[in-house]
């Protein structure tokens, strides 16, 4: 059965409750002009008045006790109701031919919006009433036509109403599924929807201060939203980093967003909760932008991975140990394999030796692998080592740029160091003479060169491991903000569907051009990581069949910082050469 929905069915009993109020106050003025002796009636007896004063009963108990009774149901009792007053009227306002005939007709169309059934029930009822008044029961057979035309037109308008409404109608599954009616408000919806996840929501406005705040928030911070709500974001998520320090405003997830307009994810971040308990949060923040492209506050969605985090710290931590206890063995068993293949300390016939130099390679893999692996596992649990101090990379990288060189002459490919291809700024100095003399732009860095230096050699064999035929170009470049360095290379490519999972662990492109090749997936995955160590991003662009790019991003810090960074390494014992 198919009904009009509740919002229709609820303005259909208001104007029905009006016309039986209606009815109400003619009784009352009835009433009062028959104790003035005037003449009066019109069918408006104590009866209906006792009547329309019970239904107006149910109705009020029906809109604040009985709310869970379904709008359709409520509709249909409101409108039998009225109609049953219409037709004491009727009866007592000469039946057939009283003006009433038009409301009773009328209602029949109404109950069109309820469904066939409930209009067809009521023209039944007109139909058994007629021929009880045919018997003389409520009016004289001279009536017979006018009962006959009310049965026709109200007939008649069982299926106009039906023609009328059924554009109205709604899926019936769809308007008594309580979930769903509740959720044709956009502001219900939302509602559901934030108090039914378990992530935490928290909206902040310009001013930093909350204006949102989830049962899921709550949960996870131990504040209350009446108490979180109005209060500065900084107060309530409360961010420290892994070491237990306070996160620096620059580095607060908000203050990011409100100052880049970005979003910004962070999965290191620990929250202080209100219980002082530290939890391990994964969470982002986005900018909400207006339609006139201001931002007009943030959102922050986060949830708990304290339990994540644990688990794979245990994960890392038996990787670690186990690789730093097979590296020893591995370790032993390669120097005797080198001895055994060293002309000088032992004799080996030529099979022998070829056997045994195969076990060499494949032992000095097995070594690379573990190390890789035990660099991987620190890395991930935040024990990579890292002593960073102010970098000039150009130096660096020219340097060890003439350091690789050996292994790509090796395969015959030629290799190039490319400076200065961006919108450097040149850090030029007026020289004592006072003239403007260009020099090369120097871009500093804060980073352990030993790492950095692990991350290019990484790239920069993979270039090799992976190229056939061709030129390596290591590039360096940068603007004001960073330090851009990459290493391109004419090998086979990466496809687009491989390039964004290549920084994971143990990825590795599935394709014959590299599948031949050795390697444990893991190189990438720690250059990543140390990358990330120093607020840098890395990635690659690549077209398959012409070539890769890894790009490099570091945050640059301009000659003033790096002379300050070395000074104060000076005065620690700990002089950098700049
Ligand atoms: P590995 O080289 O030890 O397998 P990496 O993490 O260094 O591990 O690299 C992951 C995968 O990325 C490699 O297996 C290879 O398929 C692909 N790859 C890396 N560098 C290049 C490159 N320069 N050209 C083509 N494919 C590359």
């Amino acid at each position: 059965m198919n009904h009009v929905s509740s919002a229709i069915l609820n303005r259909i009993r208001l104007c029905l409750l009006g016309y039986s109020i209606l009815l109400l106050g003619s009784y009352g003025a009835v009433v009062f002009w028959l104790h003035y002796g005037r003449n009066g009636g019109y069918g408006l007896t104590p009866f209906l008045a006792g009547f329309i004063a019970i239904q107006l009963i149910y109705e009020i108990l029906a809109q604040f006790v009985f709310v869970k009774q379904s709008p359709l149901v409520r509709a249909c009792i409101t409108l039998v109701g009225v109609w049953a007053q219409t037709l004491m009227i009727m009866e007592a306002t000469g039946v057939y031919k009283s003006p009433m005939m038009a409301i009773v007709i009328g209602l029949v169309f109404l109950a069109g919006a309820m469904g066939l059934y409930l209009a067809t029930g009521m023209v039944t009822m007109l139909c058994v009433g007629f021929l009880l008044g045919l018997g003389g029961f409520f009016a004289t057979p001279t009536d017979a036509p006018f009962g006959v035309a009310l049965i026709i037109v109200s007939s008649t308008l069982v299926f106009l109403g039906q023609l009328f409404w059924r554009k109205y109608y709604i899926d019936k599954d769809v308007a008594t599924d309580t979930l769903s009616s509740s959720l044709s408000k956009e502001q219900a919806k939302s509602d559901i929807i934030l108090n039914a996840i378990e992530d935490g929501v928290i909206l902040v406005d310009t001013n930093q201060i909350i204006r949102l705040f989830n049962p899921g928030a709550s949960a996870i911070t131990g504040w209350p939203a009446e108490e979180a709500v109005g209060l500065d974001h900084h107060a309530v998520l409360h961010l420290i980093d892994e070491k237990n320090v306070d996160y620096p405003a620059s580095q607060n997830p908000f203050n990011r967003v409100f100052a880049d307009h970005k979003s910004v994810r962070d999965s290191q971040a620990v929250l202080v909760s209100r219980s002082n308990k530290h939890i391990s949060l994964n969470l982002s923040v986005s900018p909400l932008i207006g339609s006139t492209g201001a931002i007009s506050g943030a959102v922050c969605v986060f949830r708990d991975v304290s339990q994540e985090r644990s688990e794979e710290k245990r994960r890392a931590e038996f990787i670690s140990t186990a690789s730093h206890e097979m590296r020893t063995p591995v370790a032993a068993i390669e120097g005797y394999l080198a001895l055994a293949l060293n002309p000088r300390v032992s004799t080996v016939d030529t099979k022998a030796r070829q056997f045994l130099e195969k076990a060499h390679s494949s032992t000095q893999h097995l070594g690379k692998l573990f190390q890789d692996l035990l660099t991987s596992a620190k890395a991930e649990d935040g024990r990579l080592s890292s002593h960073p101090t102010a970098l000039e990379m150009g130096e660096f990288t020219e340097q060890l740029v003439g350091d690789l060189k050996f292994s790509a002459d090796k395969k015959g490919l030629r290799i190039e160091f490319v400076t200065g291809t961006g919108n450097e700024v040149i850090d030029a100095s007026n020289d004592s003479a006072g003239s403007s003399k260009v020099i090369k732009p120097l871009y500093y860095v804060f980073a352990d060169p030993e790492r950095l230096r692990e991350v290019l050699i990484n790239l920069f064999d993979n270039a090799v491991k992976y190229t056939d035929t061709g030129t390596i170009s290591v590039g360096l470049t940068g603007d004001e903000k960073v330090v851009q360095i990459y290493v391109h290379d004419t090998g086979p490519g990466i496809p687009p569907e491989d390039a964004s999972h290549l920084f994971q662990k143990f990825y590795r492109v599935d394709n014959s051009a590299t599948r031949t090749i050795g390697g444990t997936g893991l190189g990438l995955f720690i250059c990543r990581k140390i990358i990330e160590l120093y607020n840098g991003r890395i990635w690659v662009e690549s077209e398959v069949g012409k070539g890769s790019t890894f790009f490099i991003d570091l945050p640059r810090i301009d000659s003033k910082k790096a002379a300050e960074f070395a000074a104060a390494e000076t005065a620690q014992g700990n002089p950098t050469k700049l």
